[in-house]
């Protein structure tokens, strides 16, 4: 964890982003004068796991399997190994596939099937609302206990802490389809950029410097270091949820191991599958309005299934807006659902899309 030093000196500057969230300048307000360098309180204030190059098996087996509770346990290697897939500590995210084979068991009800529907909608409404637009991009304004509840409702998405996420996604913005995107599908394959950069030692870092603006929250530090928590607590809550169903209501026709492979483990695959596609297919299938210098496209099919993140095209070219359909037909579940909120007072400041930057080049 970071320490008070680091958290004091971090405190004393003042954060201005660029419009697009992927970029911040830090001033002290004493003097005017930048910050020490954007390297320096990075250091400070960092909680990414210690390096080690050449750890022995037990006690790599060891850390590893303890990351899978506690991310700032990790033994991260360095060099070539660092891009080779971490087989121990994903084990879990193999198992959570798996477990959706457990419908040949359990059966299915609409009682079961609604509450995953349901689930799927509040998270994935977490992950483009939050996750992107909130806490990667800056894109409106809300208070520090609504942030909180979105972390955590996001967090059991099984996409990890939104510190994590959000670093990431900035330097995807920043590097978008280089060498230095390691999502890339056009730098590294569809399989690579769906689901194989994150598997490994590289992938599962925090890039603290890319954050400064919310490394200052130890609920969020806190949450991500603990990741595993939210997505324990909501499969453990549907069991029992379940459970209690079948015995309160036995013509609904569920049970606790229904409920949670359907509530938590089919909802969360198919989640999870959901969004990414935006990292895998979003930067090969559909048109490209504005000529940006990624392969960014738009794809009305991947804009339904993620509640307008499918804009990708309009996003790359004006990261920084709320909305991502940018005209009227482009229908951006999203927006709605954030207008819905800032009618209730819960966000606000929703940033537009300038009117000079809607129009192709
Ligand atoms: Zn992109
Ligand atoms: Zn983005």
């Amino acid at each position: 964890m970071p320490n008070a030093a680091g958290v004091a000196a971090f405190s004393m500057c003042t954060l201005h982003e660029d419009g697009t969230g992927n970029s911040f300048t830090m001033i002290s307000p004493q003097n005017g004068d930048a910050c020490p360098s954007s390297q320096e309180p990075a250091a400070r204030m960092s909680t990414s796991p210690p390096i080690a190059t050449a750890p022995s098996l037990r006690k790599s087996a060891v850390t590893t399997v303890a990351q899978w509770f506690d991310s700032d346990a990790a033994i991260l290697p360095d060099g070539p190994r660092a891009d080779r897939i971490d087989w121990l500590r994903v084990v879990p995210f193999i198992g959570m596939h798996l477990a959706c084979l457990g419908v040949i068991w359990v059966g299915v009800s609409w009682a079961a099937v609604v509450v995953a529907a349901a689930l799927y909608t509040l998270r994935m409404f977490a992950l483009t609302g939050f996750y992107h637009r909130y806490f990667s991009h800056k894109a409106f304004k809300t208070s520090r206990a609504t942030q909180f509840v979105f972390a955590l409702i996001g967090a059991s998405c099984v996409q990890r802490g939104p510190l994590w996420w959000a670093a990431h996604h900035r330097n995807h913005h920043r590097h978008a389809d280089t060498e230095m995107d390691i999502h890339s599908p056009i730098r590294h394959g569809f399989v690579w950029s769906h689901l194989g950069w994150f598997l490994t030692p590289r992938g599962f870092r925090t890039d603290w410097e890319s954050i400064p603006d919310l490394r200052r929250f130890p609920e969020l530090r806190l949450l991500d270091r603990f990741d595993i928590a939210m997505p324990v607590a909501l499969a453990v809550g549907l069991f029992f949820f379940g459970r209690w169903l079948q015995d309160a209501h036995p013509a609904l026709g569920t049970s606790g191991a229904q409920m949670l492979i359907w509530g938590f483990f089919i909802s969360t695959v198919v989640l999870f599958h959901a969004s990414v596609t935006i990292n895998s297919l979003a930067h090969r299938f559909g048109s490209r309005r504005y000529d940006t210098a990624d392969g960014s496209r738009n794809n009305w099919l991947l804009a339904l299934i993620t509640f307008g993140e499918g804009w990708h095209n309009n996003h790359h070219h004006f990261p920084g807006a709320a909305r991502q359909g940018f005209c009227w037909w482009e229908l951006d579940m999203t927006y709605y659902l954030l207008r819905a909120m800032s009618a209730c007072g819960l966000v606000w400041d929703l940033k537009p899309v300038p009117a000079g930057l809607r129009r192709t080049r």
